[in-house]
């Protein structure tokens, strides 16, 4: 996801789409390079001078709610920055939960939905 942070807050401005070849209906890889390579054409096409990377989404075709290995791989992920980090899974009914990451541990978060209408 692309966005930037204000005051202690996470905004997800867009989320782009990493494809994973080898995801199946209960597992998906973080593809690092596979990331990098969307995440550079994103900024290059967006030109917003905010935006950068603040986290990954995916969908949950049964089950709800971020698995372990989700939050695991969050957490390990937001040691690299030195921001926080939000993990969004939109589960099957279309609800999403969140998890956010700082410097390797969950922290609690409240989401803002707001929508411009695009
Ligand atoms: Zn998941």
């Amino acid at each position: 996801m692309l966005g930037w942070w204000e005051d202690d807050a996470i905004v997800a401005r867009y989320a782009i789409e990493v494809p994973d070849p080898d995801a199946t209906t209960s597992s998906w890889t973080r593809a690092d390079h596979r990331a990098q390579d969307a995440l550079d054409r994103a900024l290059a096409d967006l030109d917003h001078p905010w935006l950068g990377y603040v986290g990954d989404w995916h969908t949950h075709p049964a089950r709800c709610g971020p698995s372990s290995q989700d939050e695991q791989s969050i957490c390990n992920a937001s040691r690299g920055y030195s921001q926080p980090l939000l993990l969004l899974v939109r589960c099957n009914d279309d609800t999403f939960e969140a998890r956010s990451a700082d410097q390797g541990h969950l922290h609690p978060l409240t989401i803002h939905h707001q929508s411009d209408g695009r």
